[in-house]
C-alpha cells in the first residue's frame, strides 16, 4: 500500500460516522474568508474574531457525529438561504421593471402588485384575496 492510499483509507475511517462539508458549513467557511479579508481591510479585529468563530462552527460541524442535529441544521440554513435569495432575485426583477410598472401592494393581504404604467387610474382585483380596490400608475 502506498503512503497516499494509507493516508486515504485513515482518513476515510476517521471520517466514518461524520457527516463531511455540507452547505451550511461550506458557507461558514466562505464567511469566515469573507470576514478574514474585511479585517485585514479595515482592521476590525472584531470582524477577525467573527471569522474565526465561523471558521470554528465549520469544522466542528464537518467533524460532528451528531449526523441528524447537524442535518436539521442544514436543512434550516437551505430553506432560510432560498427564502433570501428568491426574495433578493424578486427585488432585482423589480428594479429592472421599475420603469414599465408601477408596484404597490394590496391594501389587504399585502401581496405584490404590478400595473403599467401611464394607465392612470384603475380599479385593480387583487389575484390573490380579490379585493378590489383603485390604483394610480
Ligand atoms: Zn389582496
Amino acid at each position: 500500500m502506498s503512503f497516499l492510499q494509507k493516508v486515504r483509507t485513515s482518513l476515510a475511517k476517521f471520517m466514518t460516522g461524520r457527516r463531511g462539508a455540507d452547505e451550511l458549513s461550506l458557507a461558514l467557511l466562505i464567511a469566515g474568508v469573507i470576514l478574514s479579508f474585511l479585517s485585514s481591510i479595515t482592521r476590525i479585529g472584531l470582524f477577525y474574531l467573527i471569522g474565526l468563530v465561523a471558521y470554528g462552527l465549520s469544522i466542528f460541524r464537518m467533524f460532528s457525529r451528531n449526523i441528524e442535529k447537524r442535518y436539521g441544521e442544514n436543512v434550516k440554513f437551505l430553506t432560510f438561504w432560498r427564502g433570501w435569495r428568491s426574495n433578493l432575485k424578486q427585488f432585482i426583477n423589480r428594479v429592472k421593471n421599475m420603469k414599465k410598472y408601477k408596484y404597490f401592494k394590496c391594501p389587504q393581504c399585502n401581496a405584490r402588485l404590478r400595473l403599467p404604467r401611464k394607465v392612470g387610474e384603475v380599479t385593480v382585483t387583487c389575484g390573490k384575496c380579490h379585493h378590489a380596490f383603485k390604483q394610480k400608475a
